[in-house]
């Protein structure tokens, strides 16, 4: 097997990985063993401390939502999505931010910022699927 495969399936295991989590209502980041700052993608250096070692850790998939994009009008290949909106939100204890989808979304009213949500599953679709959680 050449290097190329290999990493290739390395970063494939890593996505099956992240939707396997996603499933379970939860969101798979990388940590630096050195410093414990989290990452979202798999880096090779750590931002904060050029430290070169990770470990995966399992995120309790809660957080706070920073901004959003409603889509009234879905794009083609959406339509069946109806409205819905492309949400960041900060996951809990952690300086992670992460962007999903949360549908039944129709005017700003039904988002406010700082609303809380949480992961409730992976679409091969629309990626992440969020939920919002009643207060
Ligand atoms: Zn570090």
């Amino acid at each position: 097997m050449s290097e190329t495969s290999a990493s290739a399936k390395q970063q494939q295991s890593s996505r099956e990985k992240f939707i396997a989590s996603a499933n379970k209502g939860k969101i798979l980041a990388n940590k630096c063993t050195k410093c414990g700052h989290l990452v979202l993608e798999t880096v090779f250096f750590c931002e904060k401390c050029a430290a070169n070692k990770f470990e995966p850790v399992e995120l309790g998939g809660t957080g706070t939502v920073v901004t959003y994009t409603i889509q009234a009008v879905a794009p083609e290949g959406f339509e069946d999505a109806g409205s819905y909106a492309w949400v960041v939100f900060k996951v809990d204890n952690s300086q992670l931010r992460v962007s999903g989808f949360l549908g039944g979304i129709k005017k700003p009213a039904d988002l406010p910022i700082g609303s809380k949500v949480k992961v409730n599953g992976f679409s091969p679709k629309y990626g992440l699927l969020i939920e919002k959680l009643a207060k």
